[in-house]
Protein backbone atom coordinates (compact mmCIF):
# COMPACT_ATOMS: atom_id res chain seq x y z
CA UNK A 1 0.00 0.00 0.00
CA UNK A 2 1.95 3.05 -0.84
CA UNK A 3 -0.65 5.56 -2.10
CA UNK A 4 -0.16 9.16 -0.95
CA UNK A 5 -3.05 8.10 1.82
CA UNK A 6 -1.47 5.45 3.21
CA UNK A 7 1.87 7.44 3.25
CA UNK A 8 0.67 9.77 4.84
CA UNK A 9 -0.79 7.64 7.75
CA UNK A 10 2.62 6.22 8.18
CA UNK A 11 4.41 9.22 8.08
CA UNK A 12 2.16 10.85 10.75
CA UNK A 13 2.91 8.30 13.05
CA UNK A 14 6.96 8.92 12.48
CA UNK A 15 7.40 12.81 11.41
CA UNK A 16 5.54 16.14 13.24
CA UNK A 17 2.98 16.70 10.90
CA UNK A 18 3.96 13.90 8.47
CA UNK A 19 6.51 16.15 6.73
CA UNK A 20 10.05 17.42 7.11
CA UNK A 21 8.93 21.08 5.99
CA UNK A 22 5.53 22.67 7.75
CA UNK A 23 4.21 23.56 4.26
CA UNK A 24 3.92 20.57 2.20
CA UNK A 25 1.45 19.02 4.85
CA UNK A 26 -1.66 20.94 3.12
CA UNK A 27 -2.50 22.44 6.17
CA UNK A 28 -4.14 25.66 5.14
CA UNK A 29 -5.23 24.60 1.76
CA UNK A 30 -6.87 21.21 3.75
CA UNK A 31 -6.69 17.93 2.33
CA UNK A 32 -4.31 15.13 2.41
CA UNK A 33 -0.78 15.92 0.41
CA UNK A 34 -0.06 14.18 -2.46
CA UNK A 35 3.75 12.17 -2.49
CA UNK A 36 6.13 12.42 -5.43
CA UNK A 37 7.32 9.59 -6.06
CA UNK A 38 9.58 10.34 -9.05
CA UNK A 39 9.39 13.78 -11.50
CA UNK A 40 10.59 14.64 -15.12
CA UNK A 41 10.59 18.25 -17.17
CA UNK A 42 7.31 20.07 -15.76
CA UNK A 43 5.69 17.05 -14.21
CA UNK A 44 5.50 15.19 -11.23
CA UNK A 45 4.22 11.78 -10.81
CA UNK A 46 2.30 11.10 -7.58
CA UNK A 47 2.52 8.17 -5.36
CA UNK A 48 -1.41 7.00 -7.17
CA UNK A 49 0.25 8.05 -10.69
CA UNK A 50 -0.73 11.06 -10.96
CA UNK A 51 1.17 13.19 -13.69
CA UNK A 52 0.79 16.85 -12.46
CA UNK A 53 1.94 19.69 -14.49
CA UNK A 54 4.37 21.65 -11.71
CA UNK A 55 4.49 25.09 -10.60
CA UNK A 56 6.22 24.82 -7.53
CA UNK A 57 9.61 23.76 -8.56
CA UNK A 58 10.34 22.23 -5.59
CA UNK A 59 9.77 25.82 -4.27
CA UNK A 60 12.13 27.41 -6.41
CA UNK A 61 15.29 25.68 -6.98
CA UNK A 62 14.19 23.75 -10.30
CA UNK A 63 14.77 26.66 -12.80
CA UNK A 64 15.49 23.81 -15.28
CA UNK A 65 12.68 21.47 -14.78
CA UNK A 66 13.08 18.21 -13.03
CA UNK A 67 15.67 14.99 -13.60
CA UNK A 68 17.68 17.84 -16.01
CA UNK A 69 19.85 15.66 -18.34
CA UNK A 70 22.86 18.02 -18.40
CA UNK A 71 22.80 18.53 -14.20
CA UNK A 72 22.24 14.68 -14.01
CA UNK A 73 25.11 13.97 -16.06
CA UNK A 74 27.03 16.26 -14.07
CA UNK A 75 26.48 15.11 -10.68
CA UNK A 76 27.38 11.07 -11.96
CA UNK A 77 30.32 12.42 -13.03
CA UNK A 78 30.86 14.13 -9.56
CA UNK A 79 29.67 10.65 -8.03
CA UNK A 80 32.30 8.64 -9.50
CA UNK A 81 35.37 10.26 -7.70
CA UNK A 82 33.34 9.96 -4.27
CA UNK A 83 30.83 12.18 -2.57
CA UNK A 84 32.60 14.58 0.33
CA UNK A 85 36.49 15.04 0.90
CA UNK A 86 36.47 17.50 3.83
CA UNK A 87 39.07 19.23 2.14
CA UNK A 88 38.86 22.38 -0.89
CA UNK A 89 38.09 20.81 -3.85
CA UNK A 90 38.64 21.91 -7.60
CA UNK A 91 34.62 22.40 -8.33
CA UNK A 92 34.60 24.85 -5.02
CA UNK A 93 36.45 27.09 -6.87
CA UNK A 94 34.70 26.90 -9.66
CA UNK A 95 31.51 27.58 -8.46
CA UNK A 96 32.78 31.13 -6.89
CA UNK A 97 33.88 31.71 -10.26
CA UNK A 98 30.29 31.62 -11.93
CA UNK A 99 28.81 33.37 -8.64
CA UNK A 100 31.23 36.02 -8.69
CA UNK A 101 31.00 37.14 -12.32
CA UNK A 102 27.04 36.55 -12.55
CA UNK A 103 26.05 38.35 -9.33
CA UNK A 104 27.44 42.24 -9.57
CA UNK A 105 27.73 42.86 -5.97
CA UNK A 106 29.66 40.16 -4.99
CA UNK A 107 33.25 40.25 -4.70
CA UNK A 108 33.82 37.05 -2.39
CA UNK A 109 32.06 34.53 -1.39
CA UNK A 110 31.08 31.46 1.45
CA UNK A 111 29.34 28.20 0.33
CA UNK A 112 27.13 26.52 3.07
CA UNK A 113 24.05 24.06 2.73
CA UNK A 114 20.91 26.11 3.11
CA UNK A 115 19.24 29.41 2.26
CA UNK A 116 18.90 29.81 6.20
CA UNK A 117 22.37 29.23 6.99
CA UNK A 118 23.23 31.59 4.12
CA UNK A 119 21.01 34.95 6.04
CA UNK A 120 21.86 33.51 9.25
CA UNK A 121 26.01 34.01 8.48
CA UNK A 122 25.16 37.55 6.63
CA UNK A 123 23.12 38.46 10.13
CA UNK A 124 26.15 37.37 12.23
CA UNK A 125 28.58 39.05 9.50
CA UNK A 126 26.83 42.68 9.44
CA UNK A 127 26.77 42.59 12.98
CA UNK A 128 30.52 41.76 13.22
CA UNK A 129 31.89 43.89 10.52
CA UNK A 130 29.97 47.04 12.26
CA UNK A 131 29.95 45.96 16.19
CA UNK A 132 26.67 46.51 16.67
CA UNK A 133 23.22 44.48 17.56
CA UNK A 134 20.08 45.67 15.65
CA UNK A 135 18.84 45.15 12.23
CA UNK A 136 15.66 45.85 10.35
CA UNK A 137 13.82 43.19 8.97
CA UNK A 138 10.54 43.86 6.96
CA UNK A 139 6.76 42.12 7.45
CA UNK A 140 6.19 39.11 5.21
CA UNK A 141 9.56 38.60 4.52
CA UNK A 142 10.51 35.13 4.84
CA UNK A 143 14.36 34.55 5.51
CA UNK A 144 14.84 30.89 6.38
CA UNK A 145 14.06 29.85 10.47
CA UNK A 146 16.71 32.23 11.85
CA UNK A 147 15.92 32.86 15.23
CA UNK A 148 16.48 36.45 14.63
CA UNK A 149 15.00 36.51 12.05
CA UNK A 150 11.54 34.65 12.59
CA UNK A 151 9.19 37.26 13.57
CA UNK A 152 6.72 38.38 11.65
CA UNK A 153 8.23 36.28 8.89
CA UNK A 154 6.24 35.11 5.84
CA UNK A 155 5.82 31.69 3.86
CA UNK A 156 5.22 28.47 6.23
CA UNK A 157 5.57 30.47 9.05
CA UNK A 158 2.33 33.02 7.78
CA UNK A 159 0.75 30.37 6.14
CA UNK A 160 0.19 28.59 9.53
CA UNK A 161 -0.24 31.30 11.63
CA UNK A 162 2.88 31.72 13.70
CA UNK A 163 4.90 34.44 12.04
CA UNK A 164 6.31 34.95 15.31
CA UNK A 165 7.58 31.33 16.25
CA UNK A 166 7.32 30.16 19.64
CA UNK A 167 10.81 29.01 21.03
CA UNK A 168 12.79 32.35 20.78
CA UNK A 169 13.79 34.34 23.63
CA UNK A 170 12.20 37.70 23.75
CA UNK A 171 16.00 39.07 23.93
CA UNK A 172 16.72 37.90 20.84
CA UNK A 173 13.70 39.53 19.28
CA UNK A 174 14.42 42.48 21.05
CA UNK A 175 17.31 43.24 18.55
CA UNK A 176 15.09 42.66 15.70
CA UNK A 177 13.07 45.82 14.27
CA UNK A 178 10.55 44.90 12.07
CA UNK A 179 8.68 47.53 9.46
CA UNK A 180 6.39 47.90 6.88
CA UNK A 181 7.77 46.70 3.32
CA UNK A 182 7.46 50.03 1.08
CA UNK A 183 7.20 52.55 3.58
CA UNK A 184 9.39 55.14 3.24
CA UNK A 185 8.37 57.03 6.16
CA UNK A 186 8.82 54.29 8.63
CA UNK A 187 12.70 53.23 7.20
CA UNK A 188 13.33 57.05 7.69
CA UNK A 189 12.06 56.88 11.34
CA UNK A 190 14.13 53.90 12.57
CA UNK A 191 17.00 55.02 10.85
CA UNK A 192 16.34 58.42 12.61
CA UNK A 193 15.77 56.56 15.52
CA UNK A 194 18.03 53.95 15.83
CA UNK A 195 20.99 55.20 12.85
CA UNK A 196 24.15 54.48 15.07
CA UNK A 197 22.56 51.28 16.49
CA UNK A 198 21.64 49.67 13.13
CA UNK A 199 24.18 46.95 12.13
CA UNK A 200 22.27 46.01 9.11
CA UNK A 201 18.72 45.78 7.10
CA UNK A 202 18.10 42.85 5.53
CA UNK A 203 14.78 41.73 3.09
CA UNK A 204 13.98 40.07 -0.02
CA UNK A 205 14.19 42.91 -2.26
CA UNK A 206 11.23 41.57 -4.29
CA UNK A 207 8.93 39.89 -1.29
CA UNK A 208 8.04 36.25 -2.68
CA UNK A 209 7.49 34.84 0.48
CA UNK A 210 3.97 36.10 1.03
CA UNK A 211 2.53 35.96 -2.97
CA UNK A 212 4.92 38.61 -5.12
CA UNK A 213 5.20 42.15 -4.03
CA UNK A 214 6.84 44.18 -6.58
CA UNK A 215 8.92 47.14 -4.82
CA UNK A 216 7.42 50.92 -5.07
CA UNK A 217 9.73 53.04 -7.51
CA UNK A 218 12.73 54.69 -5.85
CA UNK A 219 11.96 52.46 -2.38
CA UNK A 220 15.36 50.03 -2.87
CA UNK A 221 17.29 53.13 -4.01
CA UNK A 222 16.51 54.89 -0.81
CA UNK A 223 17.33 52.20 1.58
CA UNK A 224 20.67 51.35 -0.08
CA UNK A 225 21.10 55.54 0.27
CA UNK A 226 20.28 55.33 4.20
CA UNK A 227 22.32 52.07 4.44
CA UNK A 228 25.21 53.92 3.66
CA UNK A 229 24.19 57.44 4.98
CA UNK A 230 24.20 55.76 8.41
CA UNK A 231 27.09 52.51 8.42
CA UNK A 232 24.84 50.43 8.13
CA UNK A 233 25.17 46.37 6.16
CA UNK A 234 22.58 46.22 3.58
CA UNK A 235 21.63 42.69 2.97
CA UNK A 236 19.23 41.32 -0.08
CA UNK A 237 17.93 37.89 0.56
CA UNK A 238 18.26 36.59 -2.99
CA UNK A 239 17.77 33.00 -2.05
CA UNK A 240 14.41 33.03 -4.16
CA UNK A 241 15.37 35.53 -6.51
CA UNK A 242 19.23 35.01 -7.12
CA UNK A 243 19.44 33.20 -10.69
CA UNK A 244 15.36 33.59 -10.73
CA UNK A 245 14.38 37.03 -12.21
CA UNK A 246 17.81 37.26 -14.38
CA UNK A 247 21.05 35.92 -14.11
CA UNK A 248 22.47 38.43 -11.36
CA UNK A 249 19.37 38.58 -9.56
CA UNK A 250 17.05 41.68 -8.42
CA UNK A 251 20.01 43.83 -8.07
CA UNK A 252 20.99 43.47 -11.58
CA UNK A 253 17.74 44.35 -12.71
CA UNK A 254 17.31 47.23 -10.48
CA UNK A 255 20.78 47.98 -10.50
CA UNK A 256 21.38 48.44 -6.50
CA UNK A 257 24.84 47.13 -5.48
CA UNK A 258 23.89 45.92 -1.76
CA UNK A 259 26.65 45.03 0.67
CA UNK A 260 25.70 41.44 0.91
CA UNK A 261 23.53 39.00 -0.80
CA UNK A 262 22.42 35.68 0.38
CA UNK A 263 22.14 32.74 -2.00
CA UNK A 264 20.27 29.42 -2.04
CA UNK A 265 17.72 27.18 -4.07
CA UNK A 266 18.76 27.87 -7.71
CA UNK A 267 22.42 27.42 -7.15
CA UNK A 268 22.47 23.73 -5.79
CA UNK A 269 20.51 22.46 -9.14
CA UNK A 270 18.46 20.43 -6.75
CA UNK A 271 21.17 19.71 -3.93
CA UNK A 272 20.91 21.42 -0.53
CA UNK A 273 23.14 24.81 -1.21
CA UNK A 274 23.54 28.18 -0.07
CA UNK A 275 25.93 31.20 -0.13
CA UNK A 276 26.30 33.94 1.00
CA UNK A 277 28.89 37.15 -0.47
CA UNK A 278 29.51 40.51 -1.09
CA UNK A 279 32.26 43.13 -0.57
CA UNK A 280 35.29 41.85 0.29
CA UNK A 281 35.83 43.97 2.99
CA UNK A 282 32.59 42.36 4.76
CA UNK A 283 33.36 38.46 3.83
CA UNK A 284 36.72 38.43 5.17
CA UNK A 285 35.65 39.15 8.32
CA UNK A 286 34.86 35.81 8.02
CA UNK A 287 37.20 32.63 9.62
CA UNK A 288 39.65 31.70 9.04
CA UNK A 289 40.64 35.46 8.44
CA UNK A 290 38.30 37.63 10.76
CA UNK A 291 37.03 36.90 14.08
CA UNK A 292 33.15 35.67 12.96
CA UNK A 293 32.77 32.59 13.24
CA UNK A 294 30.92 30.08 10.53
CA UNK A 295 31.80 26.81 9.72
CA UNK A 296 30.00 23.18 7.74
CA UNK A 297 31.29 19.55 7.87
CA UNK A 298 29.87 19.63 4.33
CA UNK A 299 29.76 22.73 3.15
CA UNK A 300 31.32 23.30 -0.82
CA UNK A 301 30.49 19.05 -1.16
CA UNK A 302 31.55 18.29 -4.70
CA UNK A 303 27.90 16.53 -5.62
CA UNK A 304 26.40 19.67 -4.93
CA UNK A 305 28.54 22.10 -6.32
CA UNK A 306 28.57 20.39 -9.55
CA UNK A 307 24.81 20.30 -9.70
CA UNK A 308 24.81 23.82 -8.89
CA UNK A 309 27.92 24.64 -11.38
CA UNK A 310 25.58 22.54 -14.31
CA UNK A 311 22.26 24.75 -13.18
CA UNK A 312 24.37 28.22 -13.63
CA UNK A 313 26.41 27.50 -16.54
CA UNK A 314 22.93 25.98 -18.25
CA UNK A 315 21.26 30.00 -17.49
CA UNK A 316 24.65 31.84 -18.01
CA UNK A 317 24.71 30.25 -21.69
CA UNK A 318 21.14 30.18 -22.94
CA UNK A 319 18.14 32.64 -23.74
CA UNK A 320 16.54 30.80 -20.72
CA UNK A 321 15.69 34.44 -19.40
CA UNK A 322 13.56 35.31 -22.40
CA UNK A 323 11.62 31.95 -23.05
CA UNK A 324 10.81 32.11 -19.07
CA UNK A 325 9.69 35.65 -19.17
CA UNK A 326 7.92 34.66 -22.32
CA UNK A 327 5.62 31.85 -20.48
CA UNK A 328 5.54 34.24 -17.52
CA UNK A 329 3.59 36.74 -19.50
CA UNK A 330 1.28 34.26 -21.68
CA UNK A 331 0.49 32.66 -18.06
CA UNK A 332 -0.09 36.50 -16.44
CA UNK A 333 -2.44 37.35 -19.43
CA UNK A 334 -4.11 34.15 -19.66
CA UNK A 335 -5.77 34.58 -16.09
CA UNK A 336 -5.96 38.44 -16.47
CA UNK A 337 -8.03 37.79 -19.33
CA UNK A 338 -10.09 35.50 -17.63
CA UNK A 339 -10.68 37.51 -14.25
CA UNK A 340 -11.73 40.51 -16.47
CA UNK A 341 -14.34 38.75 -18.59
CA UNK A 342 -16.17 37.43 -15.28
CA UNK A 343 -15.55 40.30 -13.44
CA UNK A 344 -13.43 38.27 -10.33
CA UNK A 345 -11.15 40.72 -7.90
CA UNK A 346 -7.99 39.69 -8.55
CA UNK A 347 -4.28 40.72 -8.92
CA UNK A 348 -1.48 38.90 -10.69
CA UNK A 349 1.76 40.16 -9.98
CA UNK A 350 4.47 38.59 -12.37
CA UNK A 351 7.73 39.21 -13.09
CA UNK A 352 9.80 36.60 -15.23
CA UNK A 353 8.57 33.00 -14.46
CA UNK A 354 7.52 33.49 -10.96
CA UNK A 355 4.02 35.31 -10.38
CA UNK A 356 0.75 34.63 -7.82
CA UNK A 357 -2.73 34.99 -7.95
CA UNK A 358 -4.03 37.04 -4.95
CA UNK A 359 -8.10 37.63 -4.44
CA UNK A 360 -8.39 41.30 -3.79
CA UNK A 361 -9.87 44.03 -5.16
CA UNK A 362 -6.63 46.46 -4.34
CA UNK A 363 -2.85 46.00 -5.71
CA UNK A 364 -1.07 43.90 -3.00
CA UNK A 365 1.70 46.29 -1.54
CA UNK A 366 2.72 44.93 1.76
CA UNK A 367 2.04 41.76 4.19
CA UNK A 368 -1.30 43.49 5.42
CA UNK A 369 -3.21 43.44 1.95
CA UNK A 370 -1.31 40.06 1.54
CA UNK A 371 -3.26 39.16 4.54
CA UNK A 372 -6.49 40.60 3.71
CA UNK A 373 -6.92 38.74 0.13
CA UNK A 374 -9.57 36.22 -0.14
CA UNK A 375 -8.02 32.93 1.45
CA UNK A 376 -11.35 30.25 1.18
CA UNK A 377 -11.23 31.18 -2.63
CA UNK A 378 -7.70 30.48 -2.73
CA UNK A 379 -8.06 27.02 -1.51
CA UNK A 380 -10.82 26.68 -3.51
CA UNK A 381 -9.16 27.49 -6.47
CA UNK A 382 -5.95 25.38 -5.40
CA UNK A 383 -8.22 22.32 -5.25
CA UNK A 384 -9.53 23.12 -8.33
CA UNK A 385 -6.29 23.20 -10.26
CA UNK A 386 -4.87 20.23 -8.56
CA UNK A 387 -7.81 17.68 -9.51
CA UNK A 388 -7.44 18.82 -13.18
CA UNK A 389 -3.87 18.22 -13.05
CA UNK A 390 -1.91 21.40 -12.38
CA UNK A 391 0.22 21.69 -8.80
CA UNK A 392 0.03 25.27 -7.70
CA UNK A 393 1.68 26.27 -4.21
CA UNK A 394 -0.72 25.11 -1.15
CA UNK A 395 -0.90 28.60 0.12
CA UNK A 396 -1.89 31.92 -0.85
CA UNK A 397 1.54 33.33 0.59
CA UNK A 398 3.72 31.62 -2.05
CA UNK A 399 4.87 32.08 -5.27
CA UNK A 400 4.38 30.26 -8.16
CA UNK A 401 7.28 29.08 -10.46
CA UNK A 402 7.72 28.31 -14.33
CA UNK A 403 11.03 26.33 -15.33
CA UNK A 404 12.73 25.69 -18.50
CA UNK A 405 11.39 22.40 -19.24
CA UNK A 406 7.88 23.61 -19.35
CA UNK A 407 7.35 23.15 -22.74
CA UNK A 408 4.22 25.03 -24.47
CA UNK A 409 2.37 21.76 -24.53
CA UNK A 410 2.68 22.32 -20.57
CA UNK A 411 2.03 25.90 -20.33
CA UNK A 412 -1.27 25.91 -22.50
CA UNK A 413 -2.82 22.64 -20.71
CA UNK A 414 -2.03 24.72 -17.15
CA UNK A 415 -3.87 27.70 -18.63
CA UNK A 416 -6.57 26.14 -19.78
CA UNK A 417 -6.82 24.59 -16.12
CA UNK A 418 -6.23 27.75 -14.78
CA UNK A 419 -9.17 29.40 -16.60
CA UNK A 420 -11.47 27.09 -16.37
CA UNK A 421 -10.99 26.84 -12.63
CA UNK A 422 -11.20 30.39 -12.50
CA UNK A 423 -14.83 29.89 -13.92
CA UNK A 424 -15.49 27.42 -11.46
CA UNK A 425 -15.39 29.21 -8.46
C1 LIG B 1 13.62 29.65 0.83
C2 LIG B 1 14.13 30.92 1.35
C3 LIG B 1 15.03 30.96 2.43
C4 LIG B 1 15.44 29.74 3.21
O1 LIG B 1 16.15 28.82 2.44
P1 LIG B 1 16.23 27.29 2.96
O2 LIG B 1 17.14 26.65 1.97
O3 LIG B 1 14.83 26.77 2.94
O4 LIG B 1 16.80 27.33 4.32
C5 LIG B 1 15.55 32.19 2.80
N1 LIG B 1 15.18 33.31 2.16
C6 LIG B 1 14.33 33.31 1.13
C7 LIG B 1 13.98 34.58 0.45
C8 LIG B 1 13.75 32.11 0.71
O5 LIG B 1 12.86 32.13 -0.29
Amino acid sequence: MNSSESLFQRAQQLMPGGVNSPVRAFRSVGGTPFFTKKAHGAYLTTADDRDLVDFVCTWGPAIHGHDNEVIREAIAEALNKGTSFGTPNPYEVTMAELIIEMVPSIEKVRMVNSGTEATMTAIRLARGYTKRNKIIKFEGCYHGHVDSLLIKAGSGALTLGNPDSAGIPESFAEETIVLPFNDLEALDAAFSKYGEELAGVILEPYPANIGLIMPKSGYLQSLRDLCSKHGSVLIFDEVMTGFRVSAGGVQEKEDIQPDLTALGKIIGGGLPVGAVGGKTEIMDCLAPLGPVYQAGTLSGNPLAMAAGIAALKLLKESDAYQRLEKMGSQVQEAIETTLQEIGLPAQIPQVGSMFCLYFSEDPVENLQDATNSDTDRFNKYFHACLENGVYIPPSKYEGNFISTAHEQEAIDQACDVFVKSLHDL
